[in-house]
């Protein structure tokens, strides 16, 4: 059985590589040509979780899961939040062919999910970029999305001033772009044209008001029914995509806490992200509409991943 350790991810699934493989993935999720079941979480103590995500890409394409422990305090530990394996089954076969290394891959698929959103969904001309968070989302987000668009300036900001300085120093000094760590959340989104929601927070941060008109969000912090990174506000306001209509109804927590308030209903979804890459349901309707894409995350992307790594050898 190969291995694909956490080194080999990192250099071989750039953003090159991932972002047109997640475009299809979620391509083929929307017209139901993979197969998975929705994830399963078992809580844990301190707010910590493991996660099952079993899937297949097609009935007698490859198929596995992923396994993923989310250990929030990692982050004071200087150690990945989310740490785990994908498992890789042959489909012919049914014989197991490949382990991964989970958390650099999910660092890397997901913000890569979120680019092809941006694609999709952000004005053609957006450059202003505001990122809510400095862990390794935040960081994956400002490369992956400066692949889609041609960024001028980011913004940062975290709970810890002196750690947002930081990041933002090391995130400019990267990618070369123009990047500041903003004082509070309001400074930091007052002039984004793309915002990328990538904390732990569990009570809204991020208020519907201090959002730009024609701005795309990308919700990425929160993936199960529990904690909310926005206000009501973000999505009443939105036109409202999900990477999975099936899991945002049922996992994705600021939908689920603006239904149950009654201000929105199951419509409020209006699609799928592969709906709209596929042509089939409309993204951006006006250059003023504020949209939003919201990630849960799905086992397709991981499993996409790794059978790119795995065929390239
Ligand atoms: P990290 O642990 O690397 O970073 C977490 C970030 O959240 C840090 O900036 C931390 O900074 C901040 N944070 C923690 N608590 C709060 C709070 N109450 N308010 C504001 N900021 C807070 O995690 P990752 O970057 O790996 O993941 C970020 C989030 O994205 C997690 O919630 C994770 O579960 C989620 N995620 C979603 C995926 C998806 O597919 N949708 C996939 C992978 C991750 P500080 O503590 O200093 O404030």
């Amino acid at each position: 059985m190969r291995v694909i350790d956490r080194e080999e991810v990192a250099r071989k699934l750039t953003y090159e590589v991932c972002i047109p493989l997640v475009r299809q993935a979620m391509i083929a999720f929307s017209r139901g040509e993979t197969r998975q079941l929705l994830r399963s979480i078992i809580p844990l103590a301190d707010g910590r979780m493991f996660g099952i995500m079993p899937g297949a890409l097609g009935e007698r394409a490859v198929f596995g899961a992923k396994l993923i422990s989310v250990f929030p305090d990692n982050f004071s530990k200087g150690l990945q939040s989310h740490q785990g394996v994908v498992v890789l089954f042959d489909g012919e076969t049914g014989v197991p062919v490949c382990v991964a290394h989970a958390g650099e891959i999910t660092a890397i698929r997901t913000a890569a999910a979120s680019a092809v959103a941006t694609d999709a969904l952000a004005r053609p001309a957006a450059s202003r970029l505001a990122v809510l968070g400095y862990g390794e989302q935040a960081a994956t987000h400002i490369r992956a999305i400066a692949q889609v668009r041609r960024l001028s300036r980011v913004s940062v900001w975290g709970r810890d001033p002196g750690r947002a300085a930081a990041f933002a120093e090391r995130m400019g000094a990267e990618t070369g772009v123009a990047t500041v760590a903003a004082k509070d959340v309001e400074t930091c989104v007052a002039e984004a044209e793309i915002v990328c929601t990538v904390t732990n927070a569990r009570e809204p941060i991020l208020l519907g008001r201090w959002i730009l008109p024609g701005a795309h969000l990308n919700l990425v912090g929160s993936s199960y029914a529990g904690p909310t990174e926005v206000d009501h506000d973000v999505v009443t306001v939105s036109r409202f995509i999900a990477d999975s209509r099936e899991g945002v109804l049922a996992q994705g927590a600021e939908f689920l806490k603006a239904r149950e308030a009654g201000l929105v209903g199951d419509d409020h979804v209006v699609g799928e992200i592969g709906q709209v890459l596929a042509g089939d349901i409309p993204g951006r309707q006006s250059p003023d509409q504020i949209t939003v894409y919201k990630s849960l995350g799905h086992v397709v992307q991981d499993l996409a991943a790794v059978k790119a790594l795995y065929d390239a050898k």
